[in-house]
């Protein structure tokens, strides 16, 4: 028998003892009912005290030992004491834990900020107030909002959409330049690192600096340089025996021109950190702009507009501009003039737009897409020089999407030919555009030019 029914036993037996006792002393006091209630008052009594003194220890009970009762309340008395013991183990570990957890993220080299749902601040460590000036005790309860005004900072907090960082870049000297990440939980409570990258932002612009600067420079010689070849390509007394050589001089000069052109371009583009506004691009007209400047330059017979939708691109018009033609001077460059080249503009029943350039060229083999966006990378170097490519162009086609929240995807098969798409967010797609009575498809041959 376990101790606790031994306990339950012992008591039912005093209590039946007591009961029979009762019923001595009534039979004794010629009243049966008089006897049985002055026992079981006694047992009564007995038992309130217990209860007392249980409550009583219950109340005060970190200062004092608890009531040394036996059977059935004793019995609590242990279950209790074990119960409270139990619990105070558990939250002393639970503080421990909490206390290492806030020292070391108090020592933590980058900034923590709990939020609550209201994005209002719970707890900072030492990092975070510095990093963001905030007042230990006067900015608790606080919006983060209200003390972080960066307008960009707000958006990100609004938003949402935590997936990617925010990098709040401050190159004239106002503070340090800071990435955000928060990482929710728990609901909607909210963790929010915060780091110092000034030092990166810093050499990120010496190096864009130094590339703008070094184009700059190149640009004037290089302009010298092409204009005297130019005149003596047009010399008609210059010994036939040099032409040969002049002519290769130009095509490299213009090579060079290419290089610098596009470098500068791609510092311009390196320069700007947030997202463009912008103006109405009308997509149809750039698209049949591009054709033509194809078709001019490269006299590539058959390429293709096919616009199925009237939308207009809300966007940079120099940035859309340049990132359009470079893939469809691509398509051209790679492509043999038997093959062909189709030019396509479409909206999807999300509102997101969809620009693409797909040609049956020679294609690029699966290893190589995934480095083609890098600067300088070329599948084919000796191809890419004989066409006068800078082994920029895509470069500059993924940051000019970029800076609109749109992206580049390329699907190539080698031999076959390839698609490149640009996808542009729903939120750049402008309705009721000036397209006129689209959709057309242009075929090749039948567009005007
Ligand atoms: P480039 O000035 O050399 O054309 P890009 O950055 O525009 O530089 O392109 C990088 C490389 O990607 C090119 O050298 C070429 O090998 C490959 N490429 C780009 N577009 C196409 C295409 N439409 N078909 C086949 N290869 C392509």
């Amino acid at each position: 028998m376990s101790e606790g029914s031994q306990a339950w036993w012992n008591t039912l037996a005093r209590l039946a003892g007591l009961v029979f006792t009762g019923l001595l002393v009534g039979l004794f006091l010629g009243h049966v009912l008089v006897g049985l209630t002055l026992v079981l008052a006694v047992a009564l009594a007995w038992q309130l005290f217990n209860l007392f003194r249980l409550d009583y220890w219950l109340r005060d009970r970190s200062a004092r030992d608890p009531p040394d009762s036996g059977g059935i309340w004793g019995n609590v008395i242990t279950q209790v004491v074990r119960l409270h013991r139990r619990k105070r183990f558990h939250k002393q570990r639970l503080l421990d834990v909490f206390r290492e957890l806030r020292h070391s993220t108090a020592a933590m080299a980058d900034g923590v900020v709990v939020l609550n749902a209201q994005s209002e601040i719970v707890w900072f460590n030492r990092m975070a107030g510095r990093l963001l000036t905030l007042k230990r005790r006067a900015d608790l309860g606080i919006r983060i909002t209200n003390l972080v005004r960066d307008p960009e900072f707000v958006r990100y907090l609004q938003n949402g959409d935590f997936t990617d960082t925010l990098l709040v870049a401050r190159t004239s000297g106002r503070g340090p330049s800071l990435v955000f990440q928060v990482v929710p939980y728990g609901g909607n409570q909210r963790l929010m690192l915060v780091r110092d990258v000034s030092e990166q932002v810093q050499l990120e612009s010496m190096r864009r600096d130094f590339v703008a600067n070094a184009s700059h420079e190149l640009r004037s010689p290089l302009t010298v340089i092409t204009g005297y070849l130019e005149t003596l390509d047009q010399d008609d007394q210059m010994d036939p025996a040099l032409r040969g050589p002049l002519s290769e001089m130009r095509r490299q000069a213009d090579r060079m021109n290419a290089i610098v052109r596009d470098l500068l371009e791609l510092s311009r583009l390196d320069a700007r950190t947030v997202e463009v506004q912008g103006e109405r691009i009308d997509v149809g007209a750039l698209a049949s702009l591009l054709r033509k400047d194809v078709l001019a330059r490269a006299k590539h017979p058959a390429i293709s507009l096919t616009l199925d939708s009237t939308a207009d691109l809300l966007g940079d018009e120099s940035e859309i501009h340049s990132a359009l033609s470079n893939l469809v001077d691509n398509a051209a460059k790679y492509t043999p003039t038997s093959g062909v080249i189709e030019v396509r503009w479409w909206v999807d029943a999300a509102g997101e737009g969809h620009f693409s350039v797909r040609d049956t060229g020679f294609g690029i083999s699966a290893e190589h897409l995934p480095r083609l966006t890098e600067r300088f990378y070329r599948v084919d170097a000796g191809r890419s020089r004989a066409t006068g490519g800078s082994g920029l162009g895509l470069a500059i086609v993924k940051h000019a999407l970029q800076h609109h929240g749109a992206s580049l995807q390329i699907e190539s098969q080698e031999g076959v030919g390839s698609t490149f798409t640009c996808h542009f967010p729903a939120r750049r797609v402008l309705a009721g555009g000036r397209g006129g009575n689209m959709p057309v498809i242009s075929g090749a041959h039948t567009a005007p030019n």
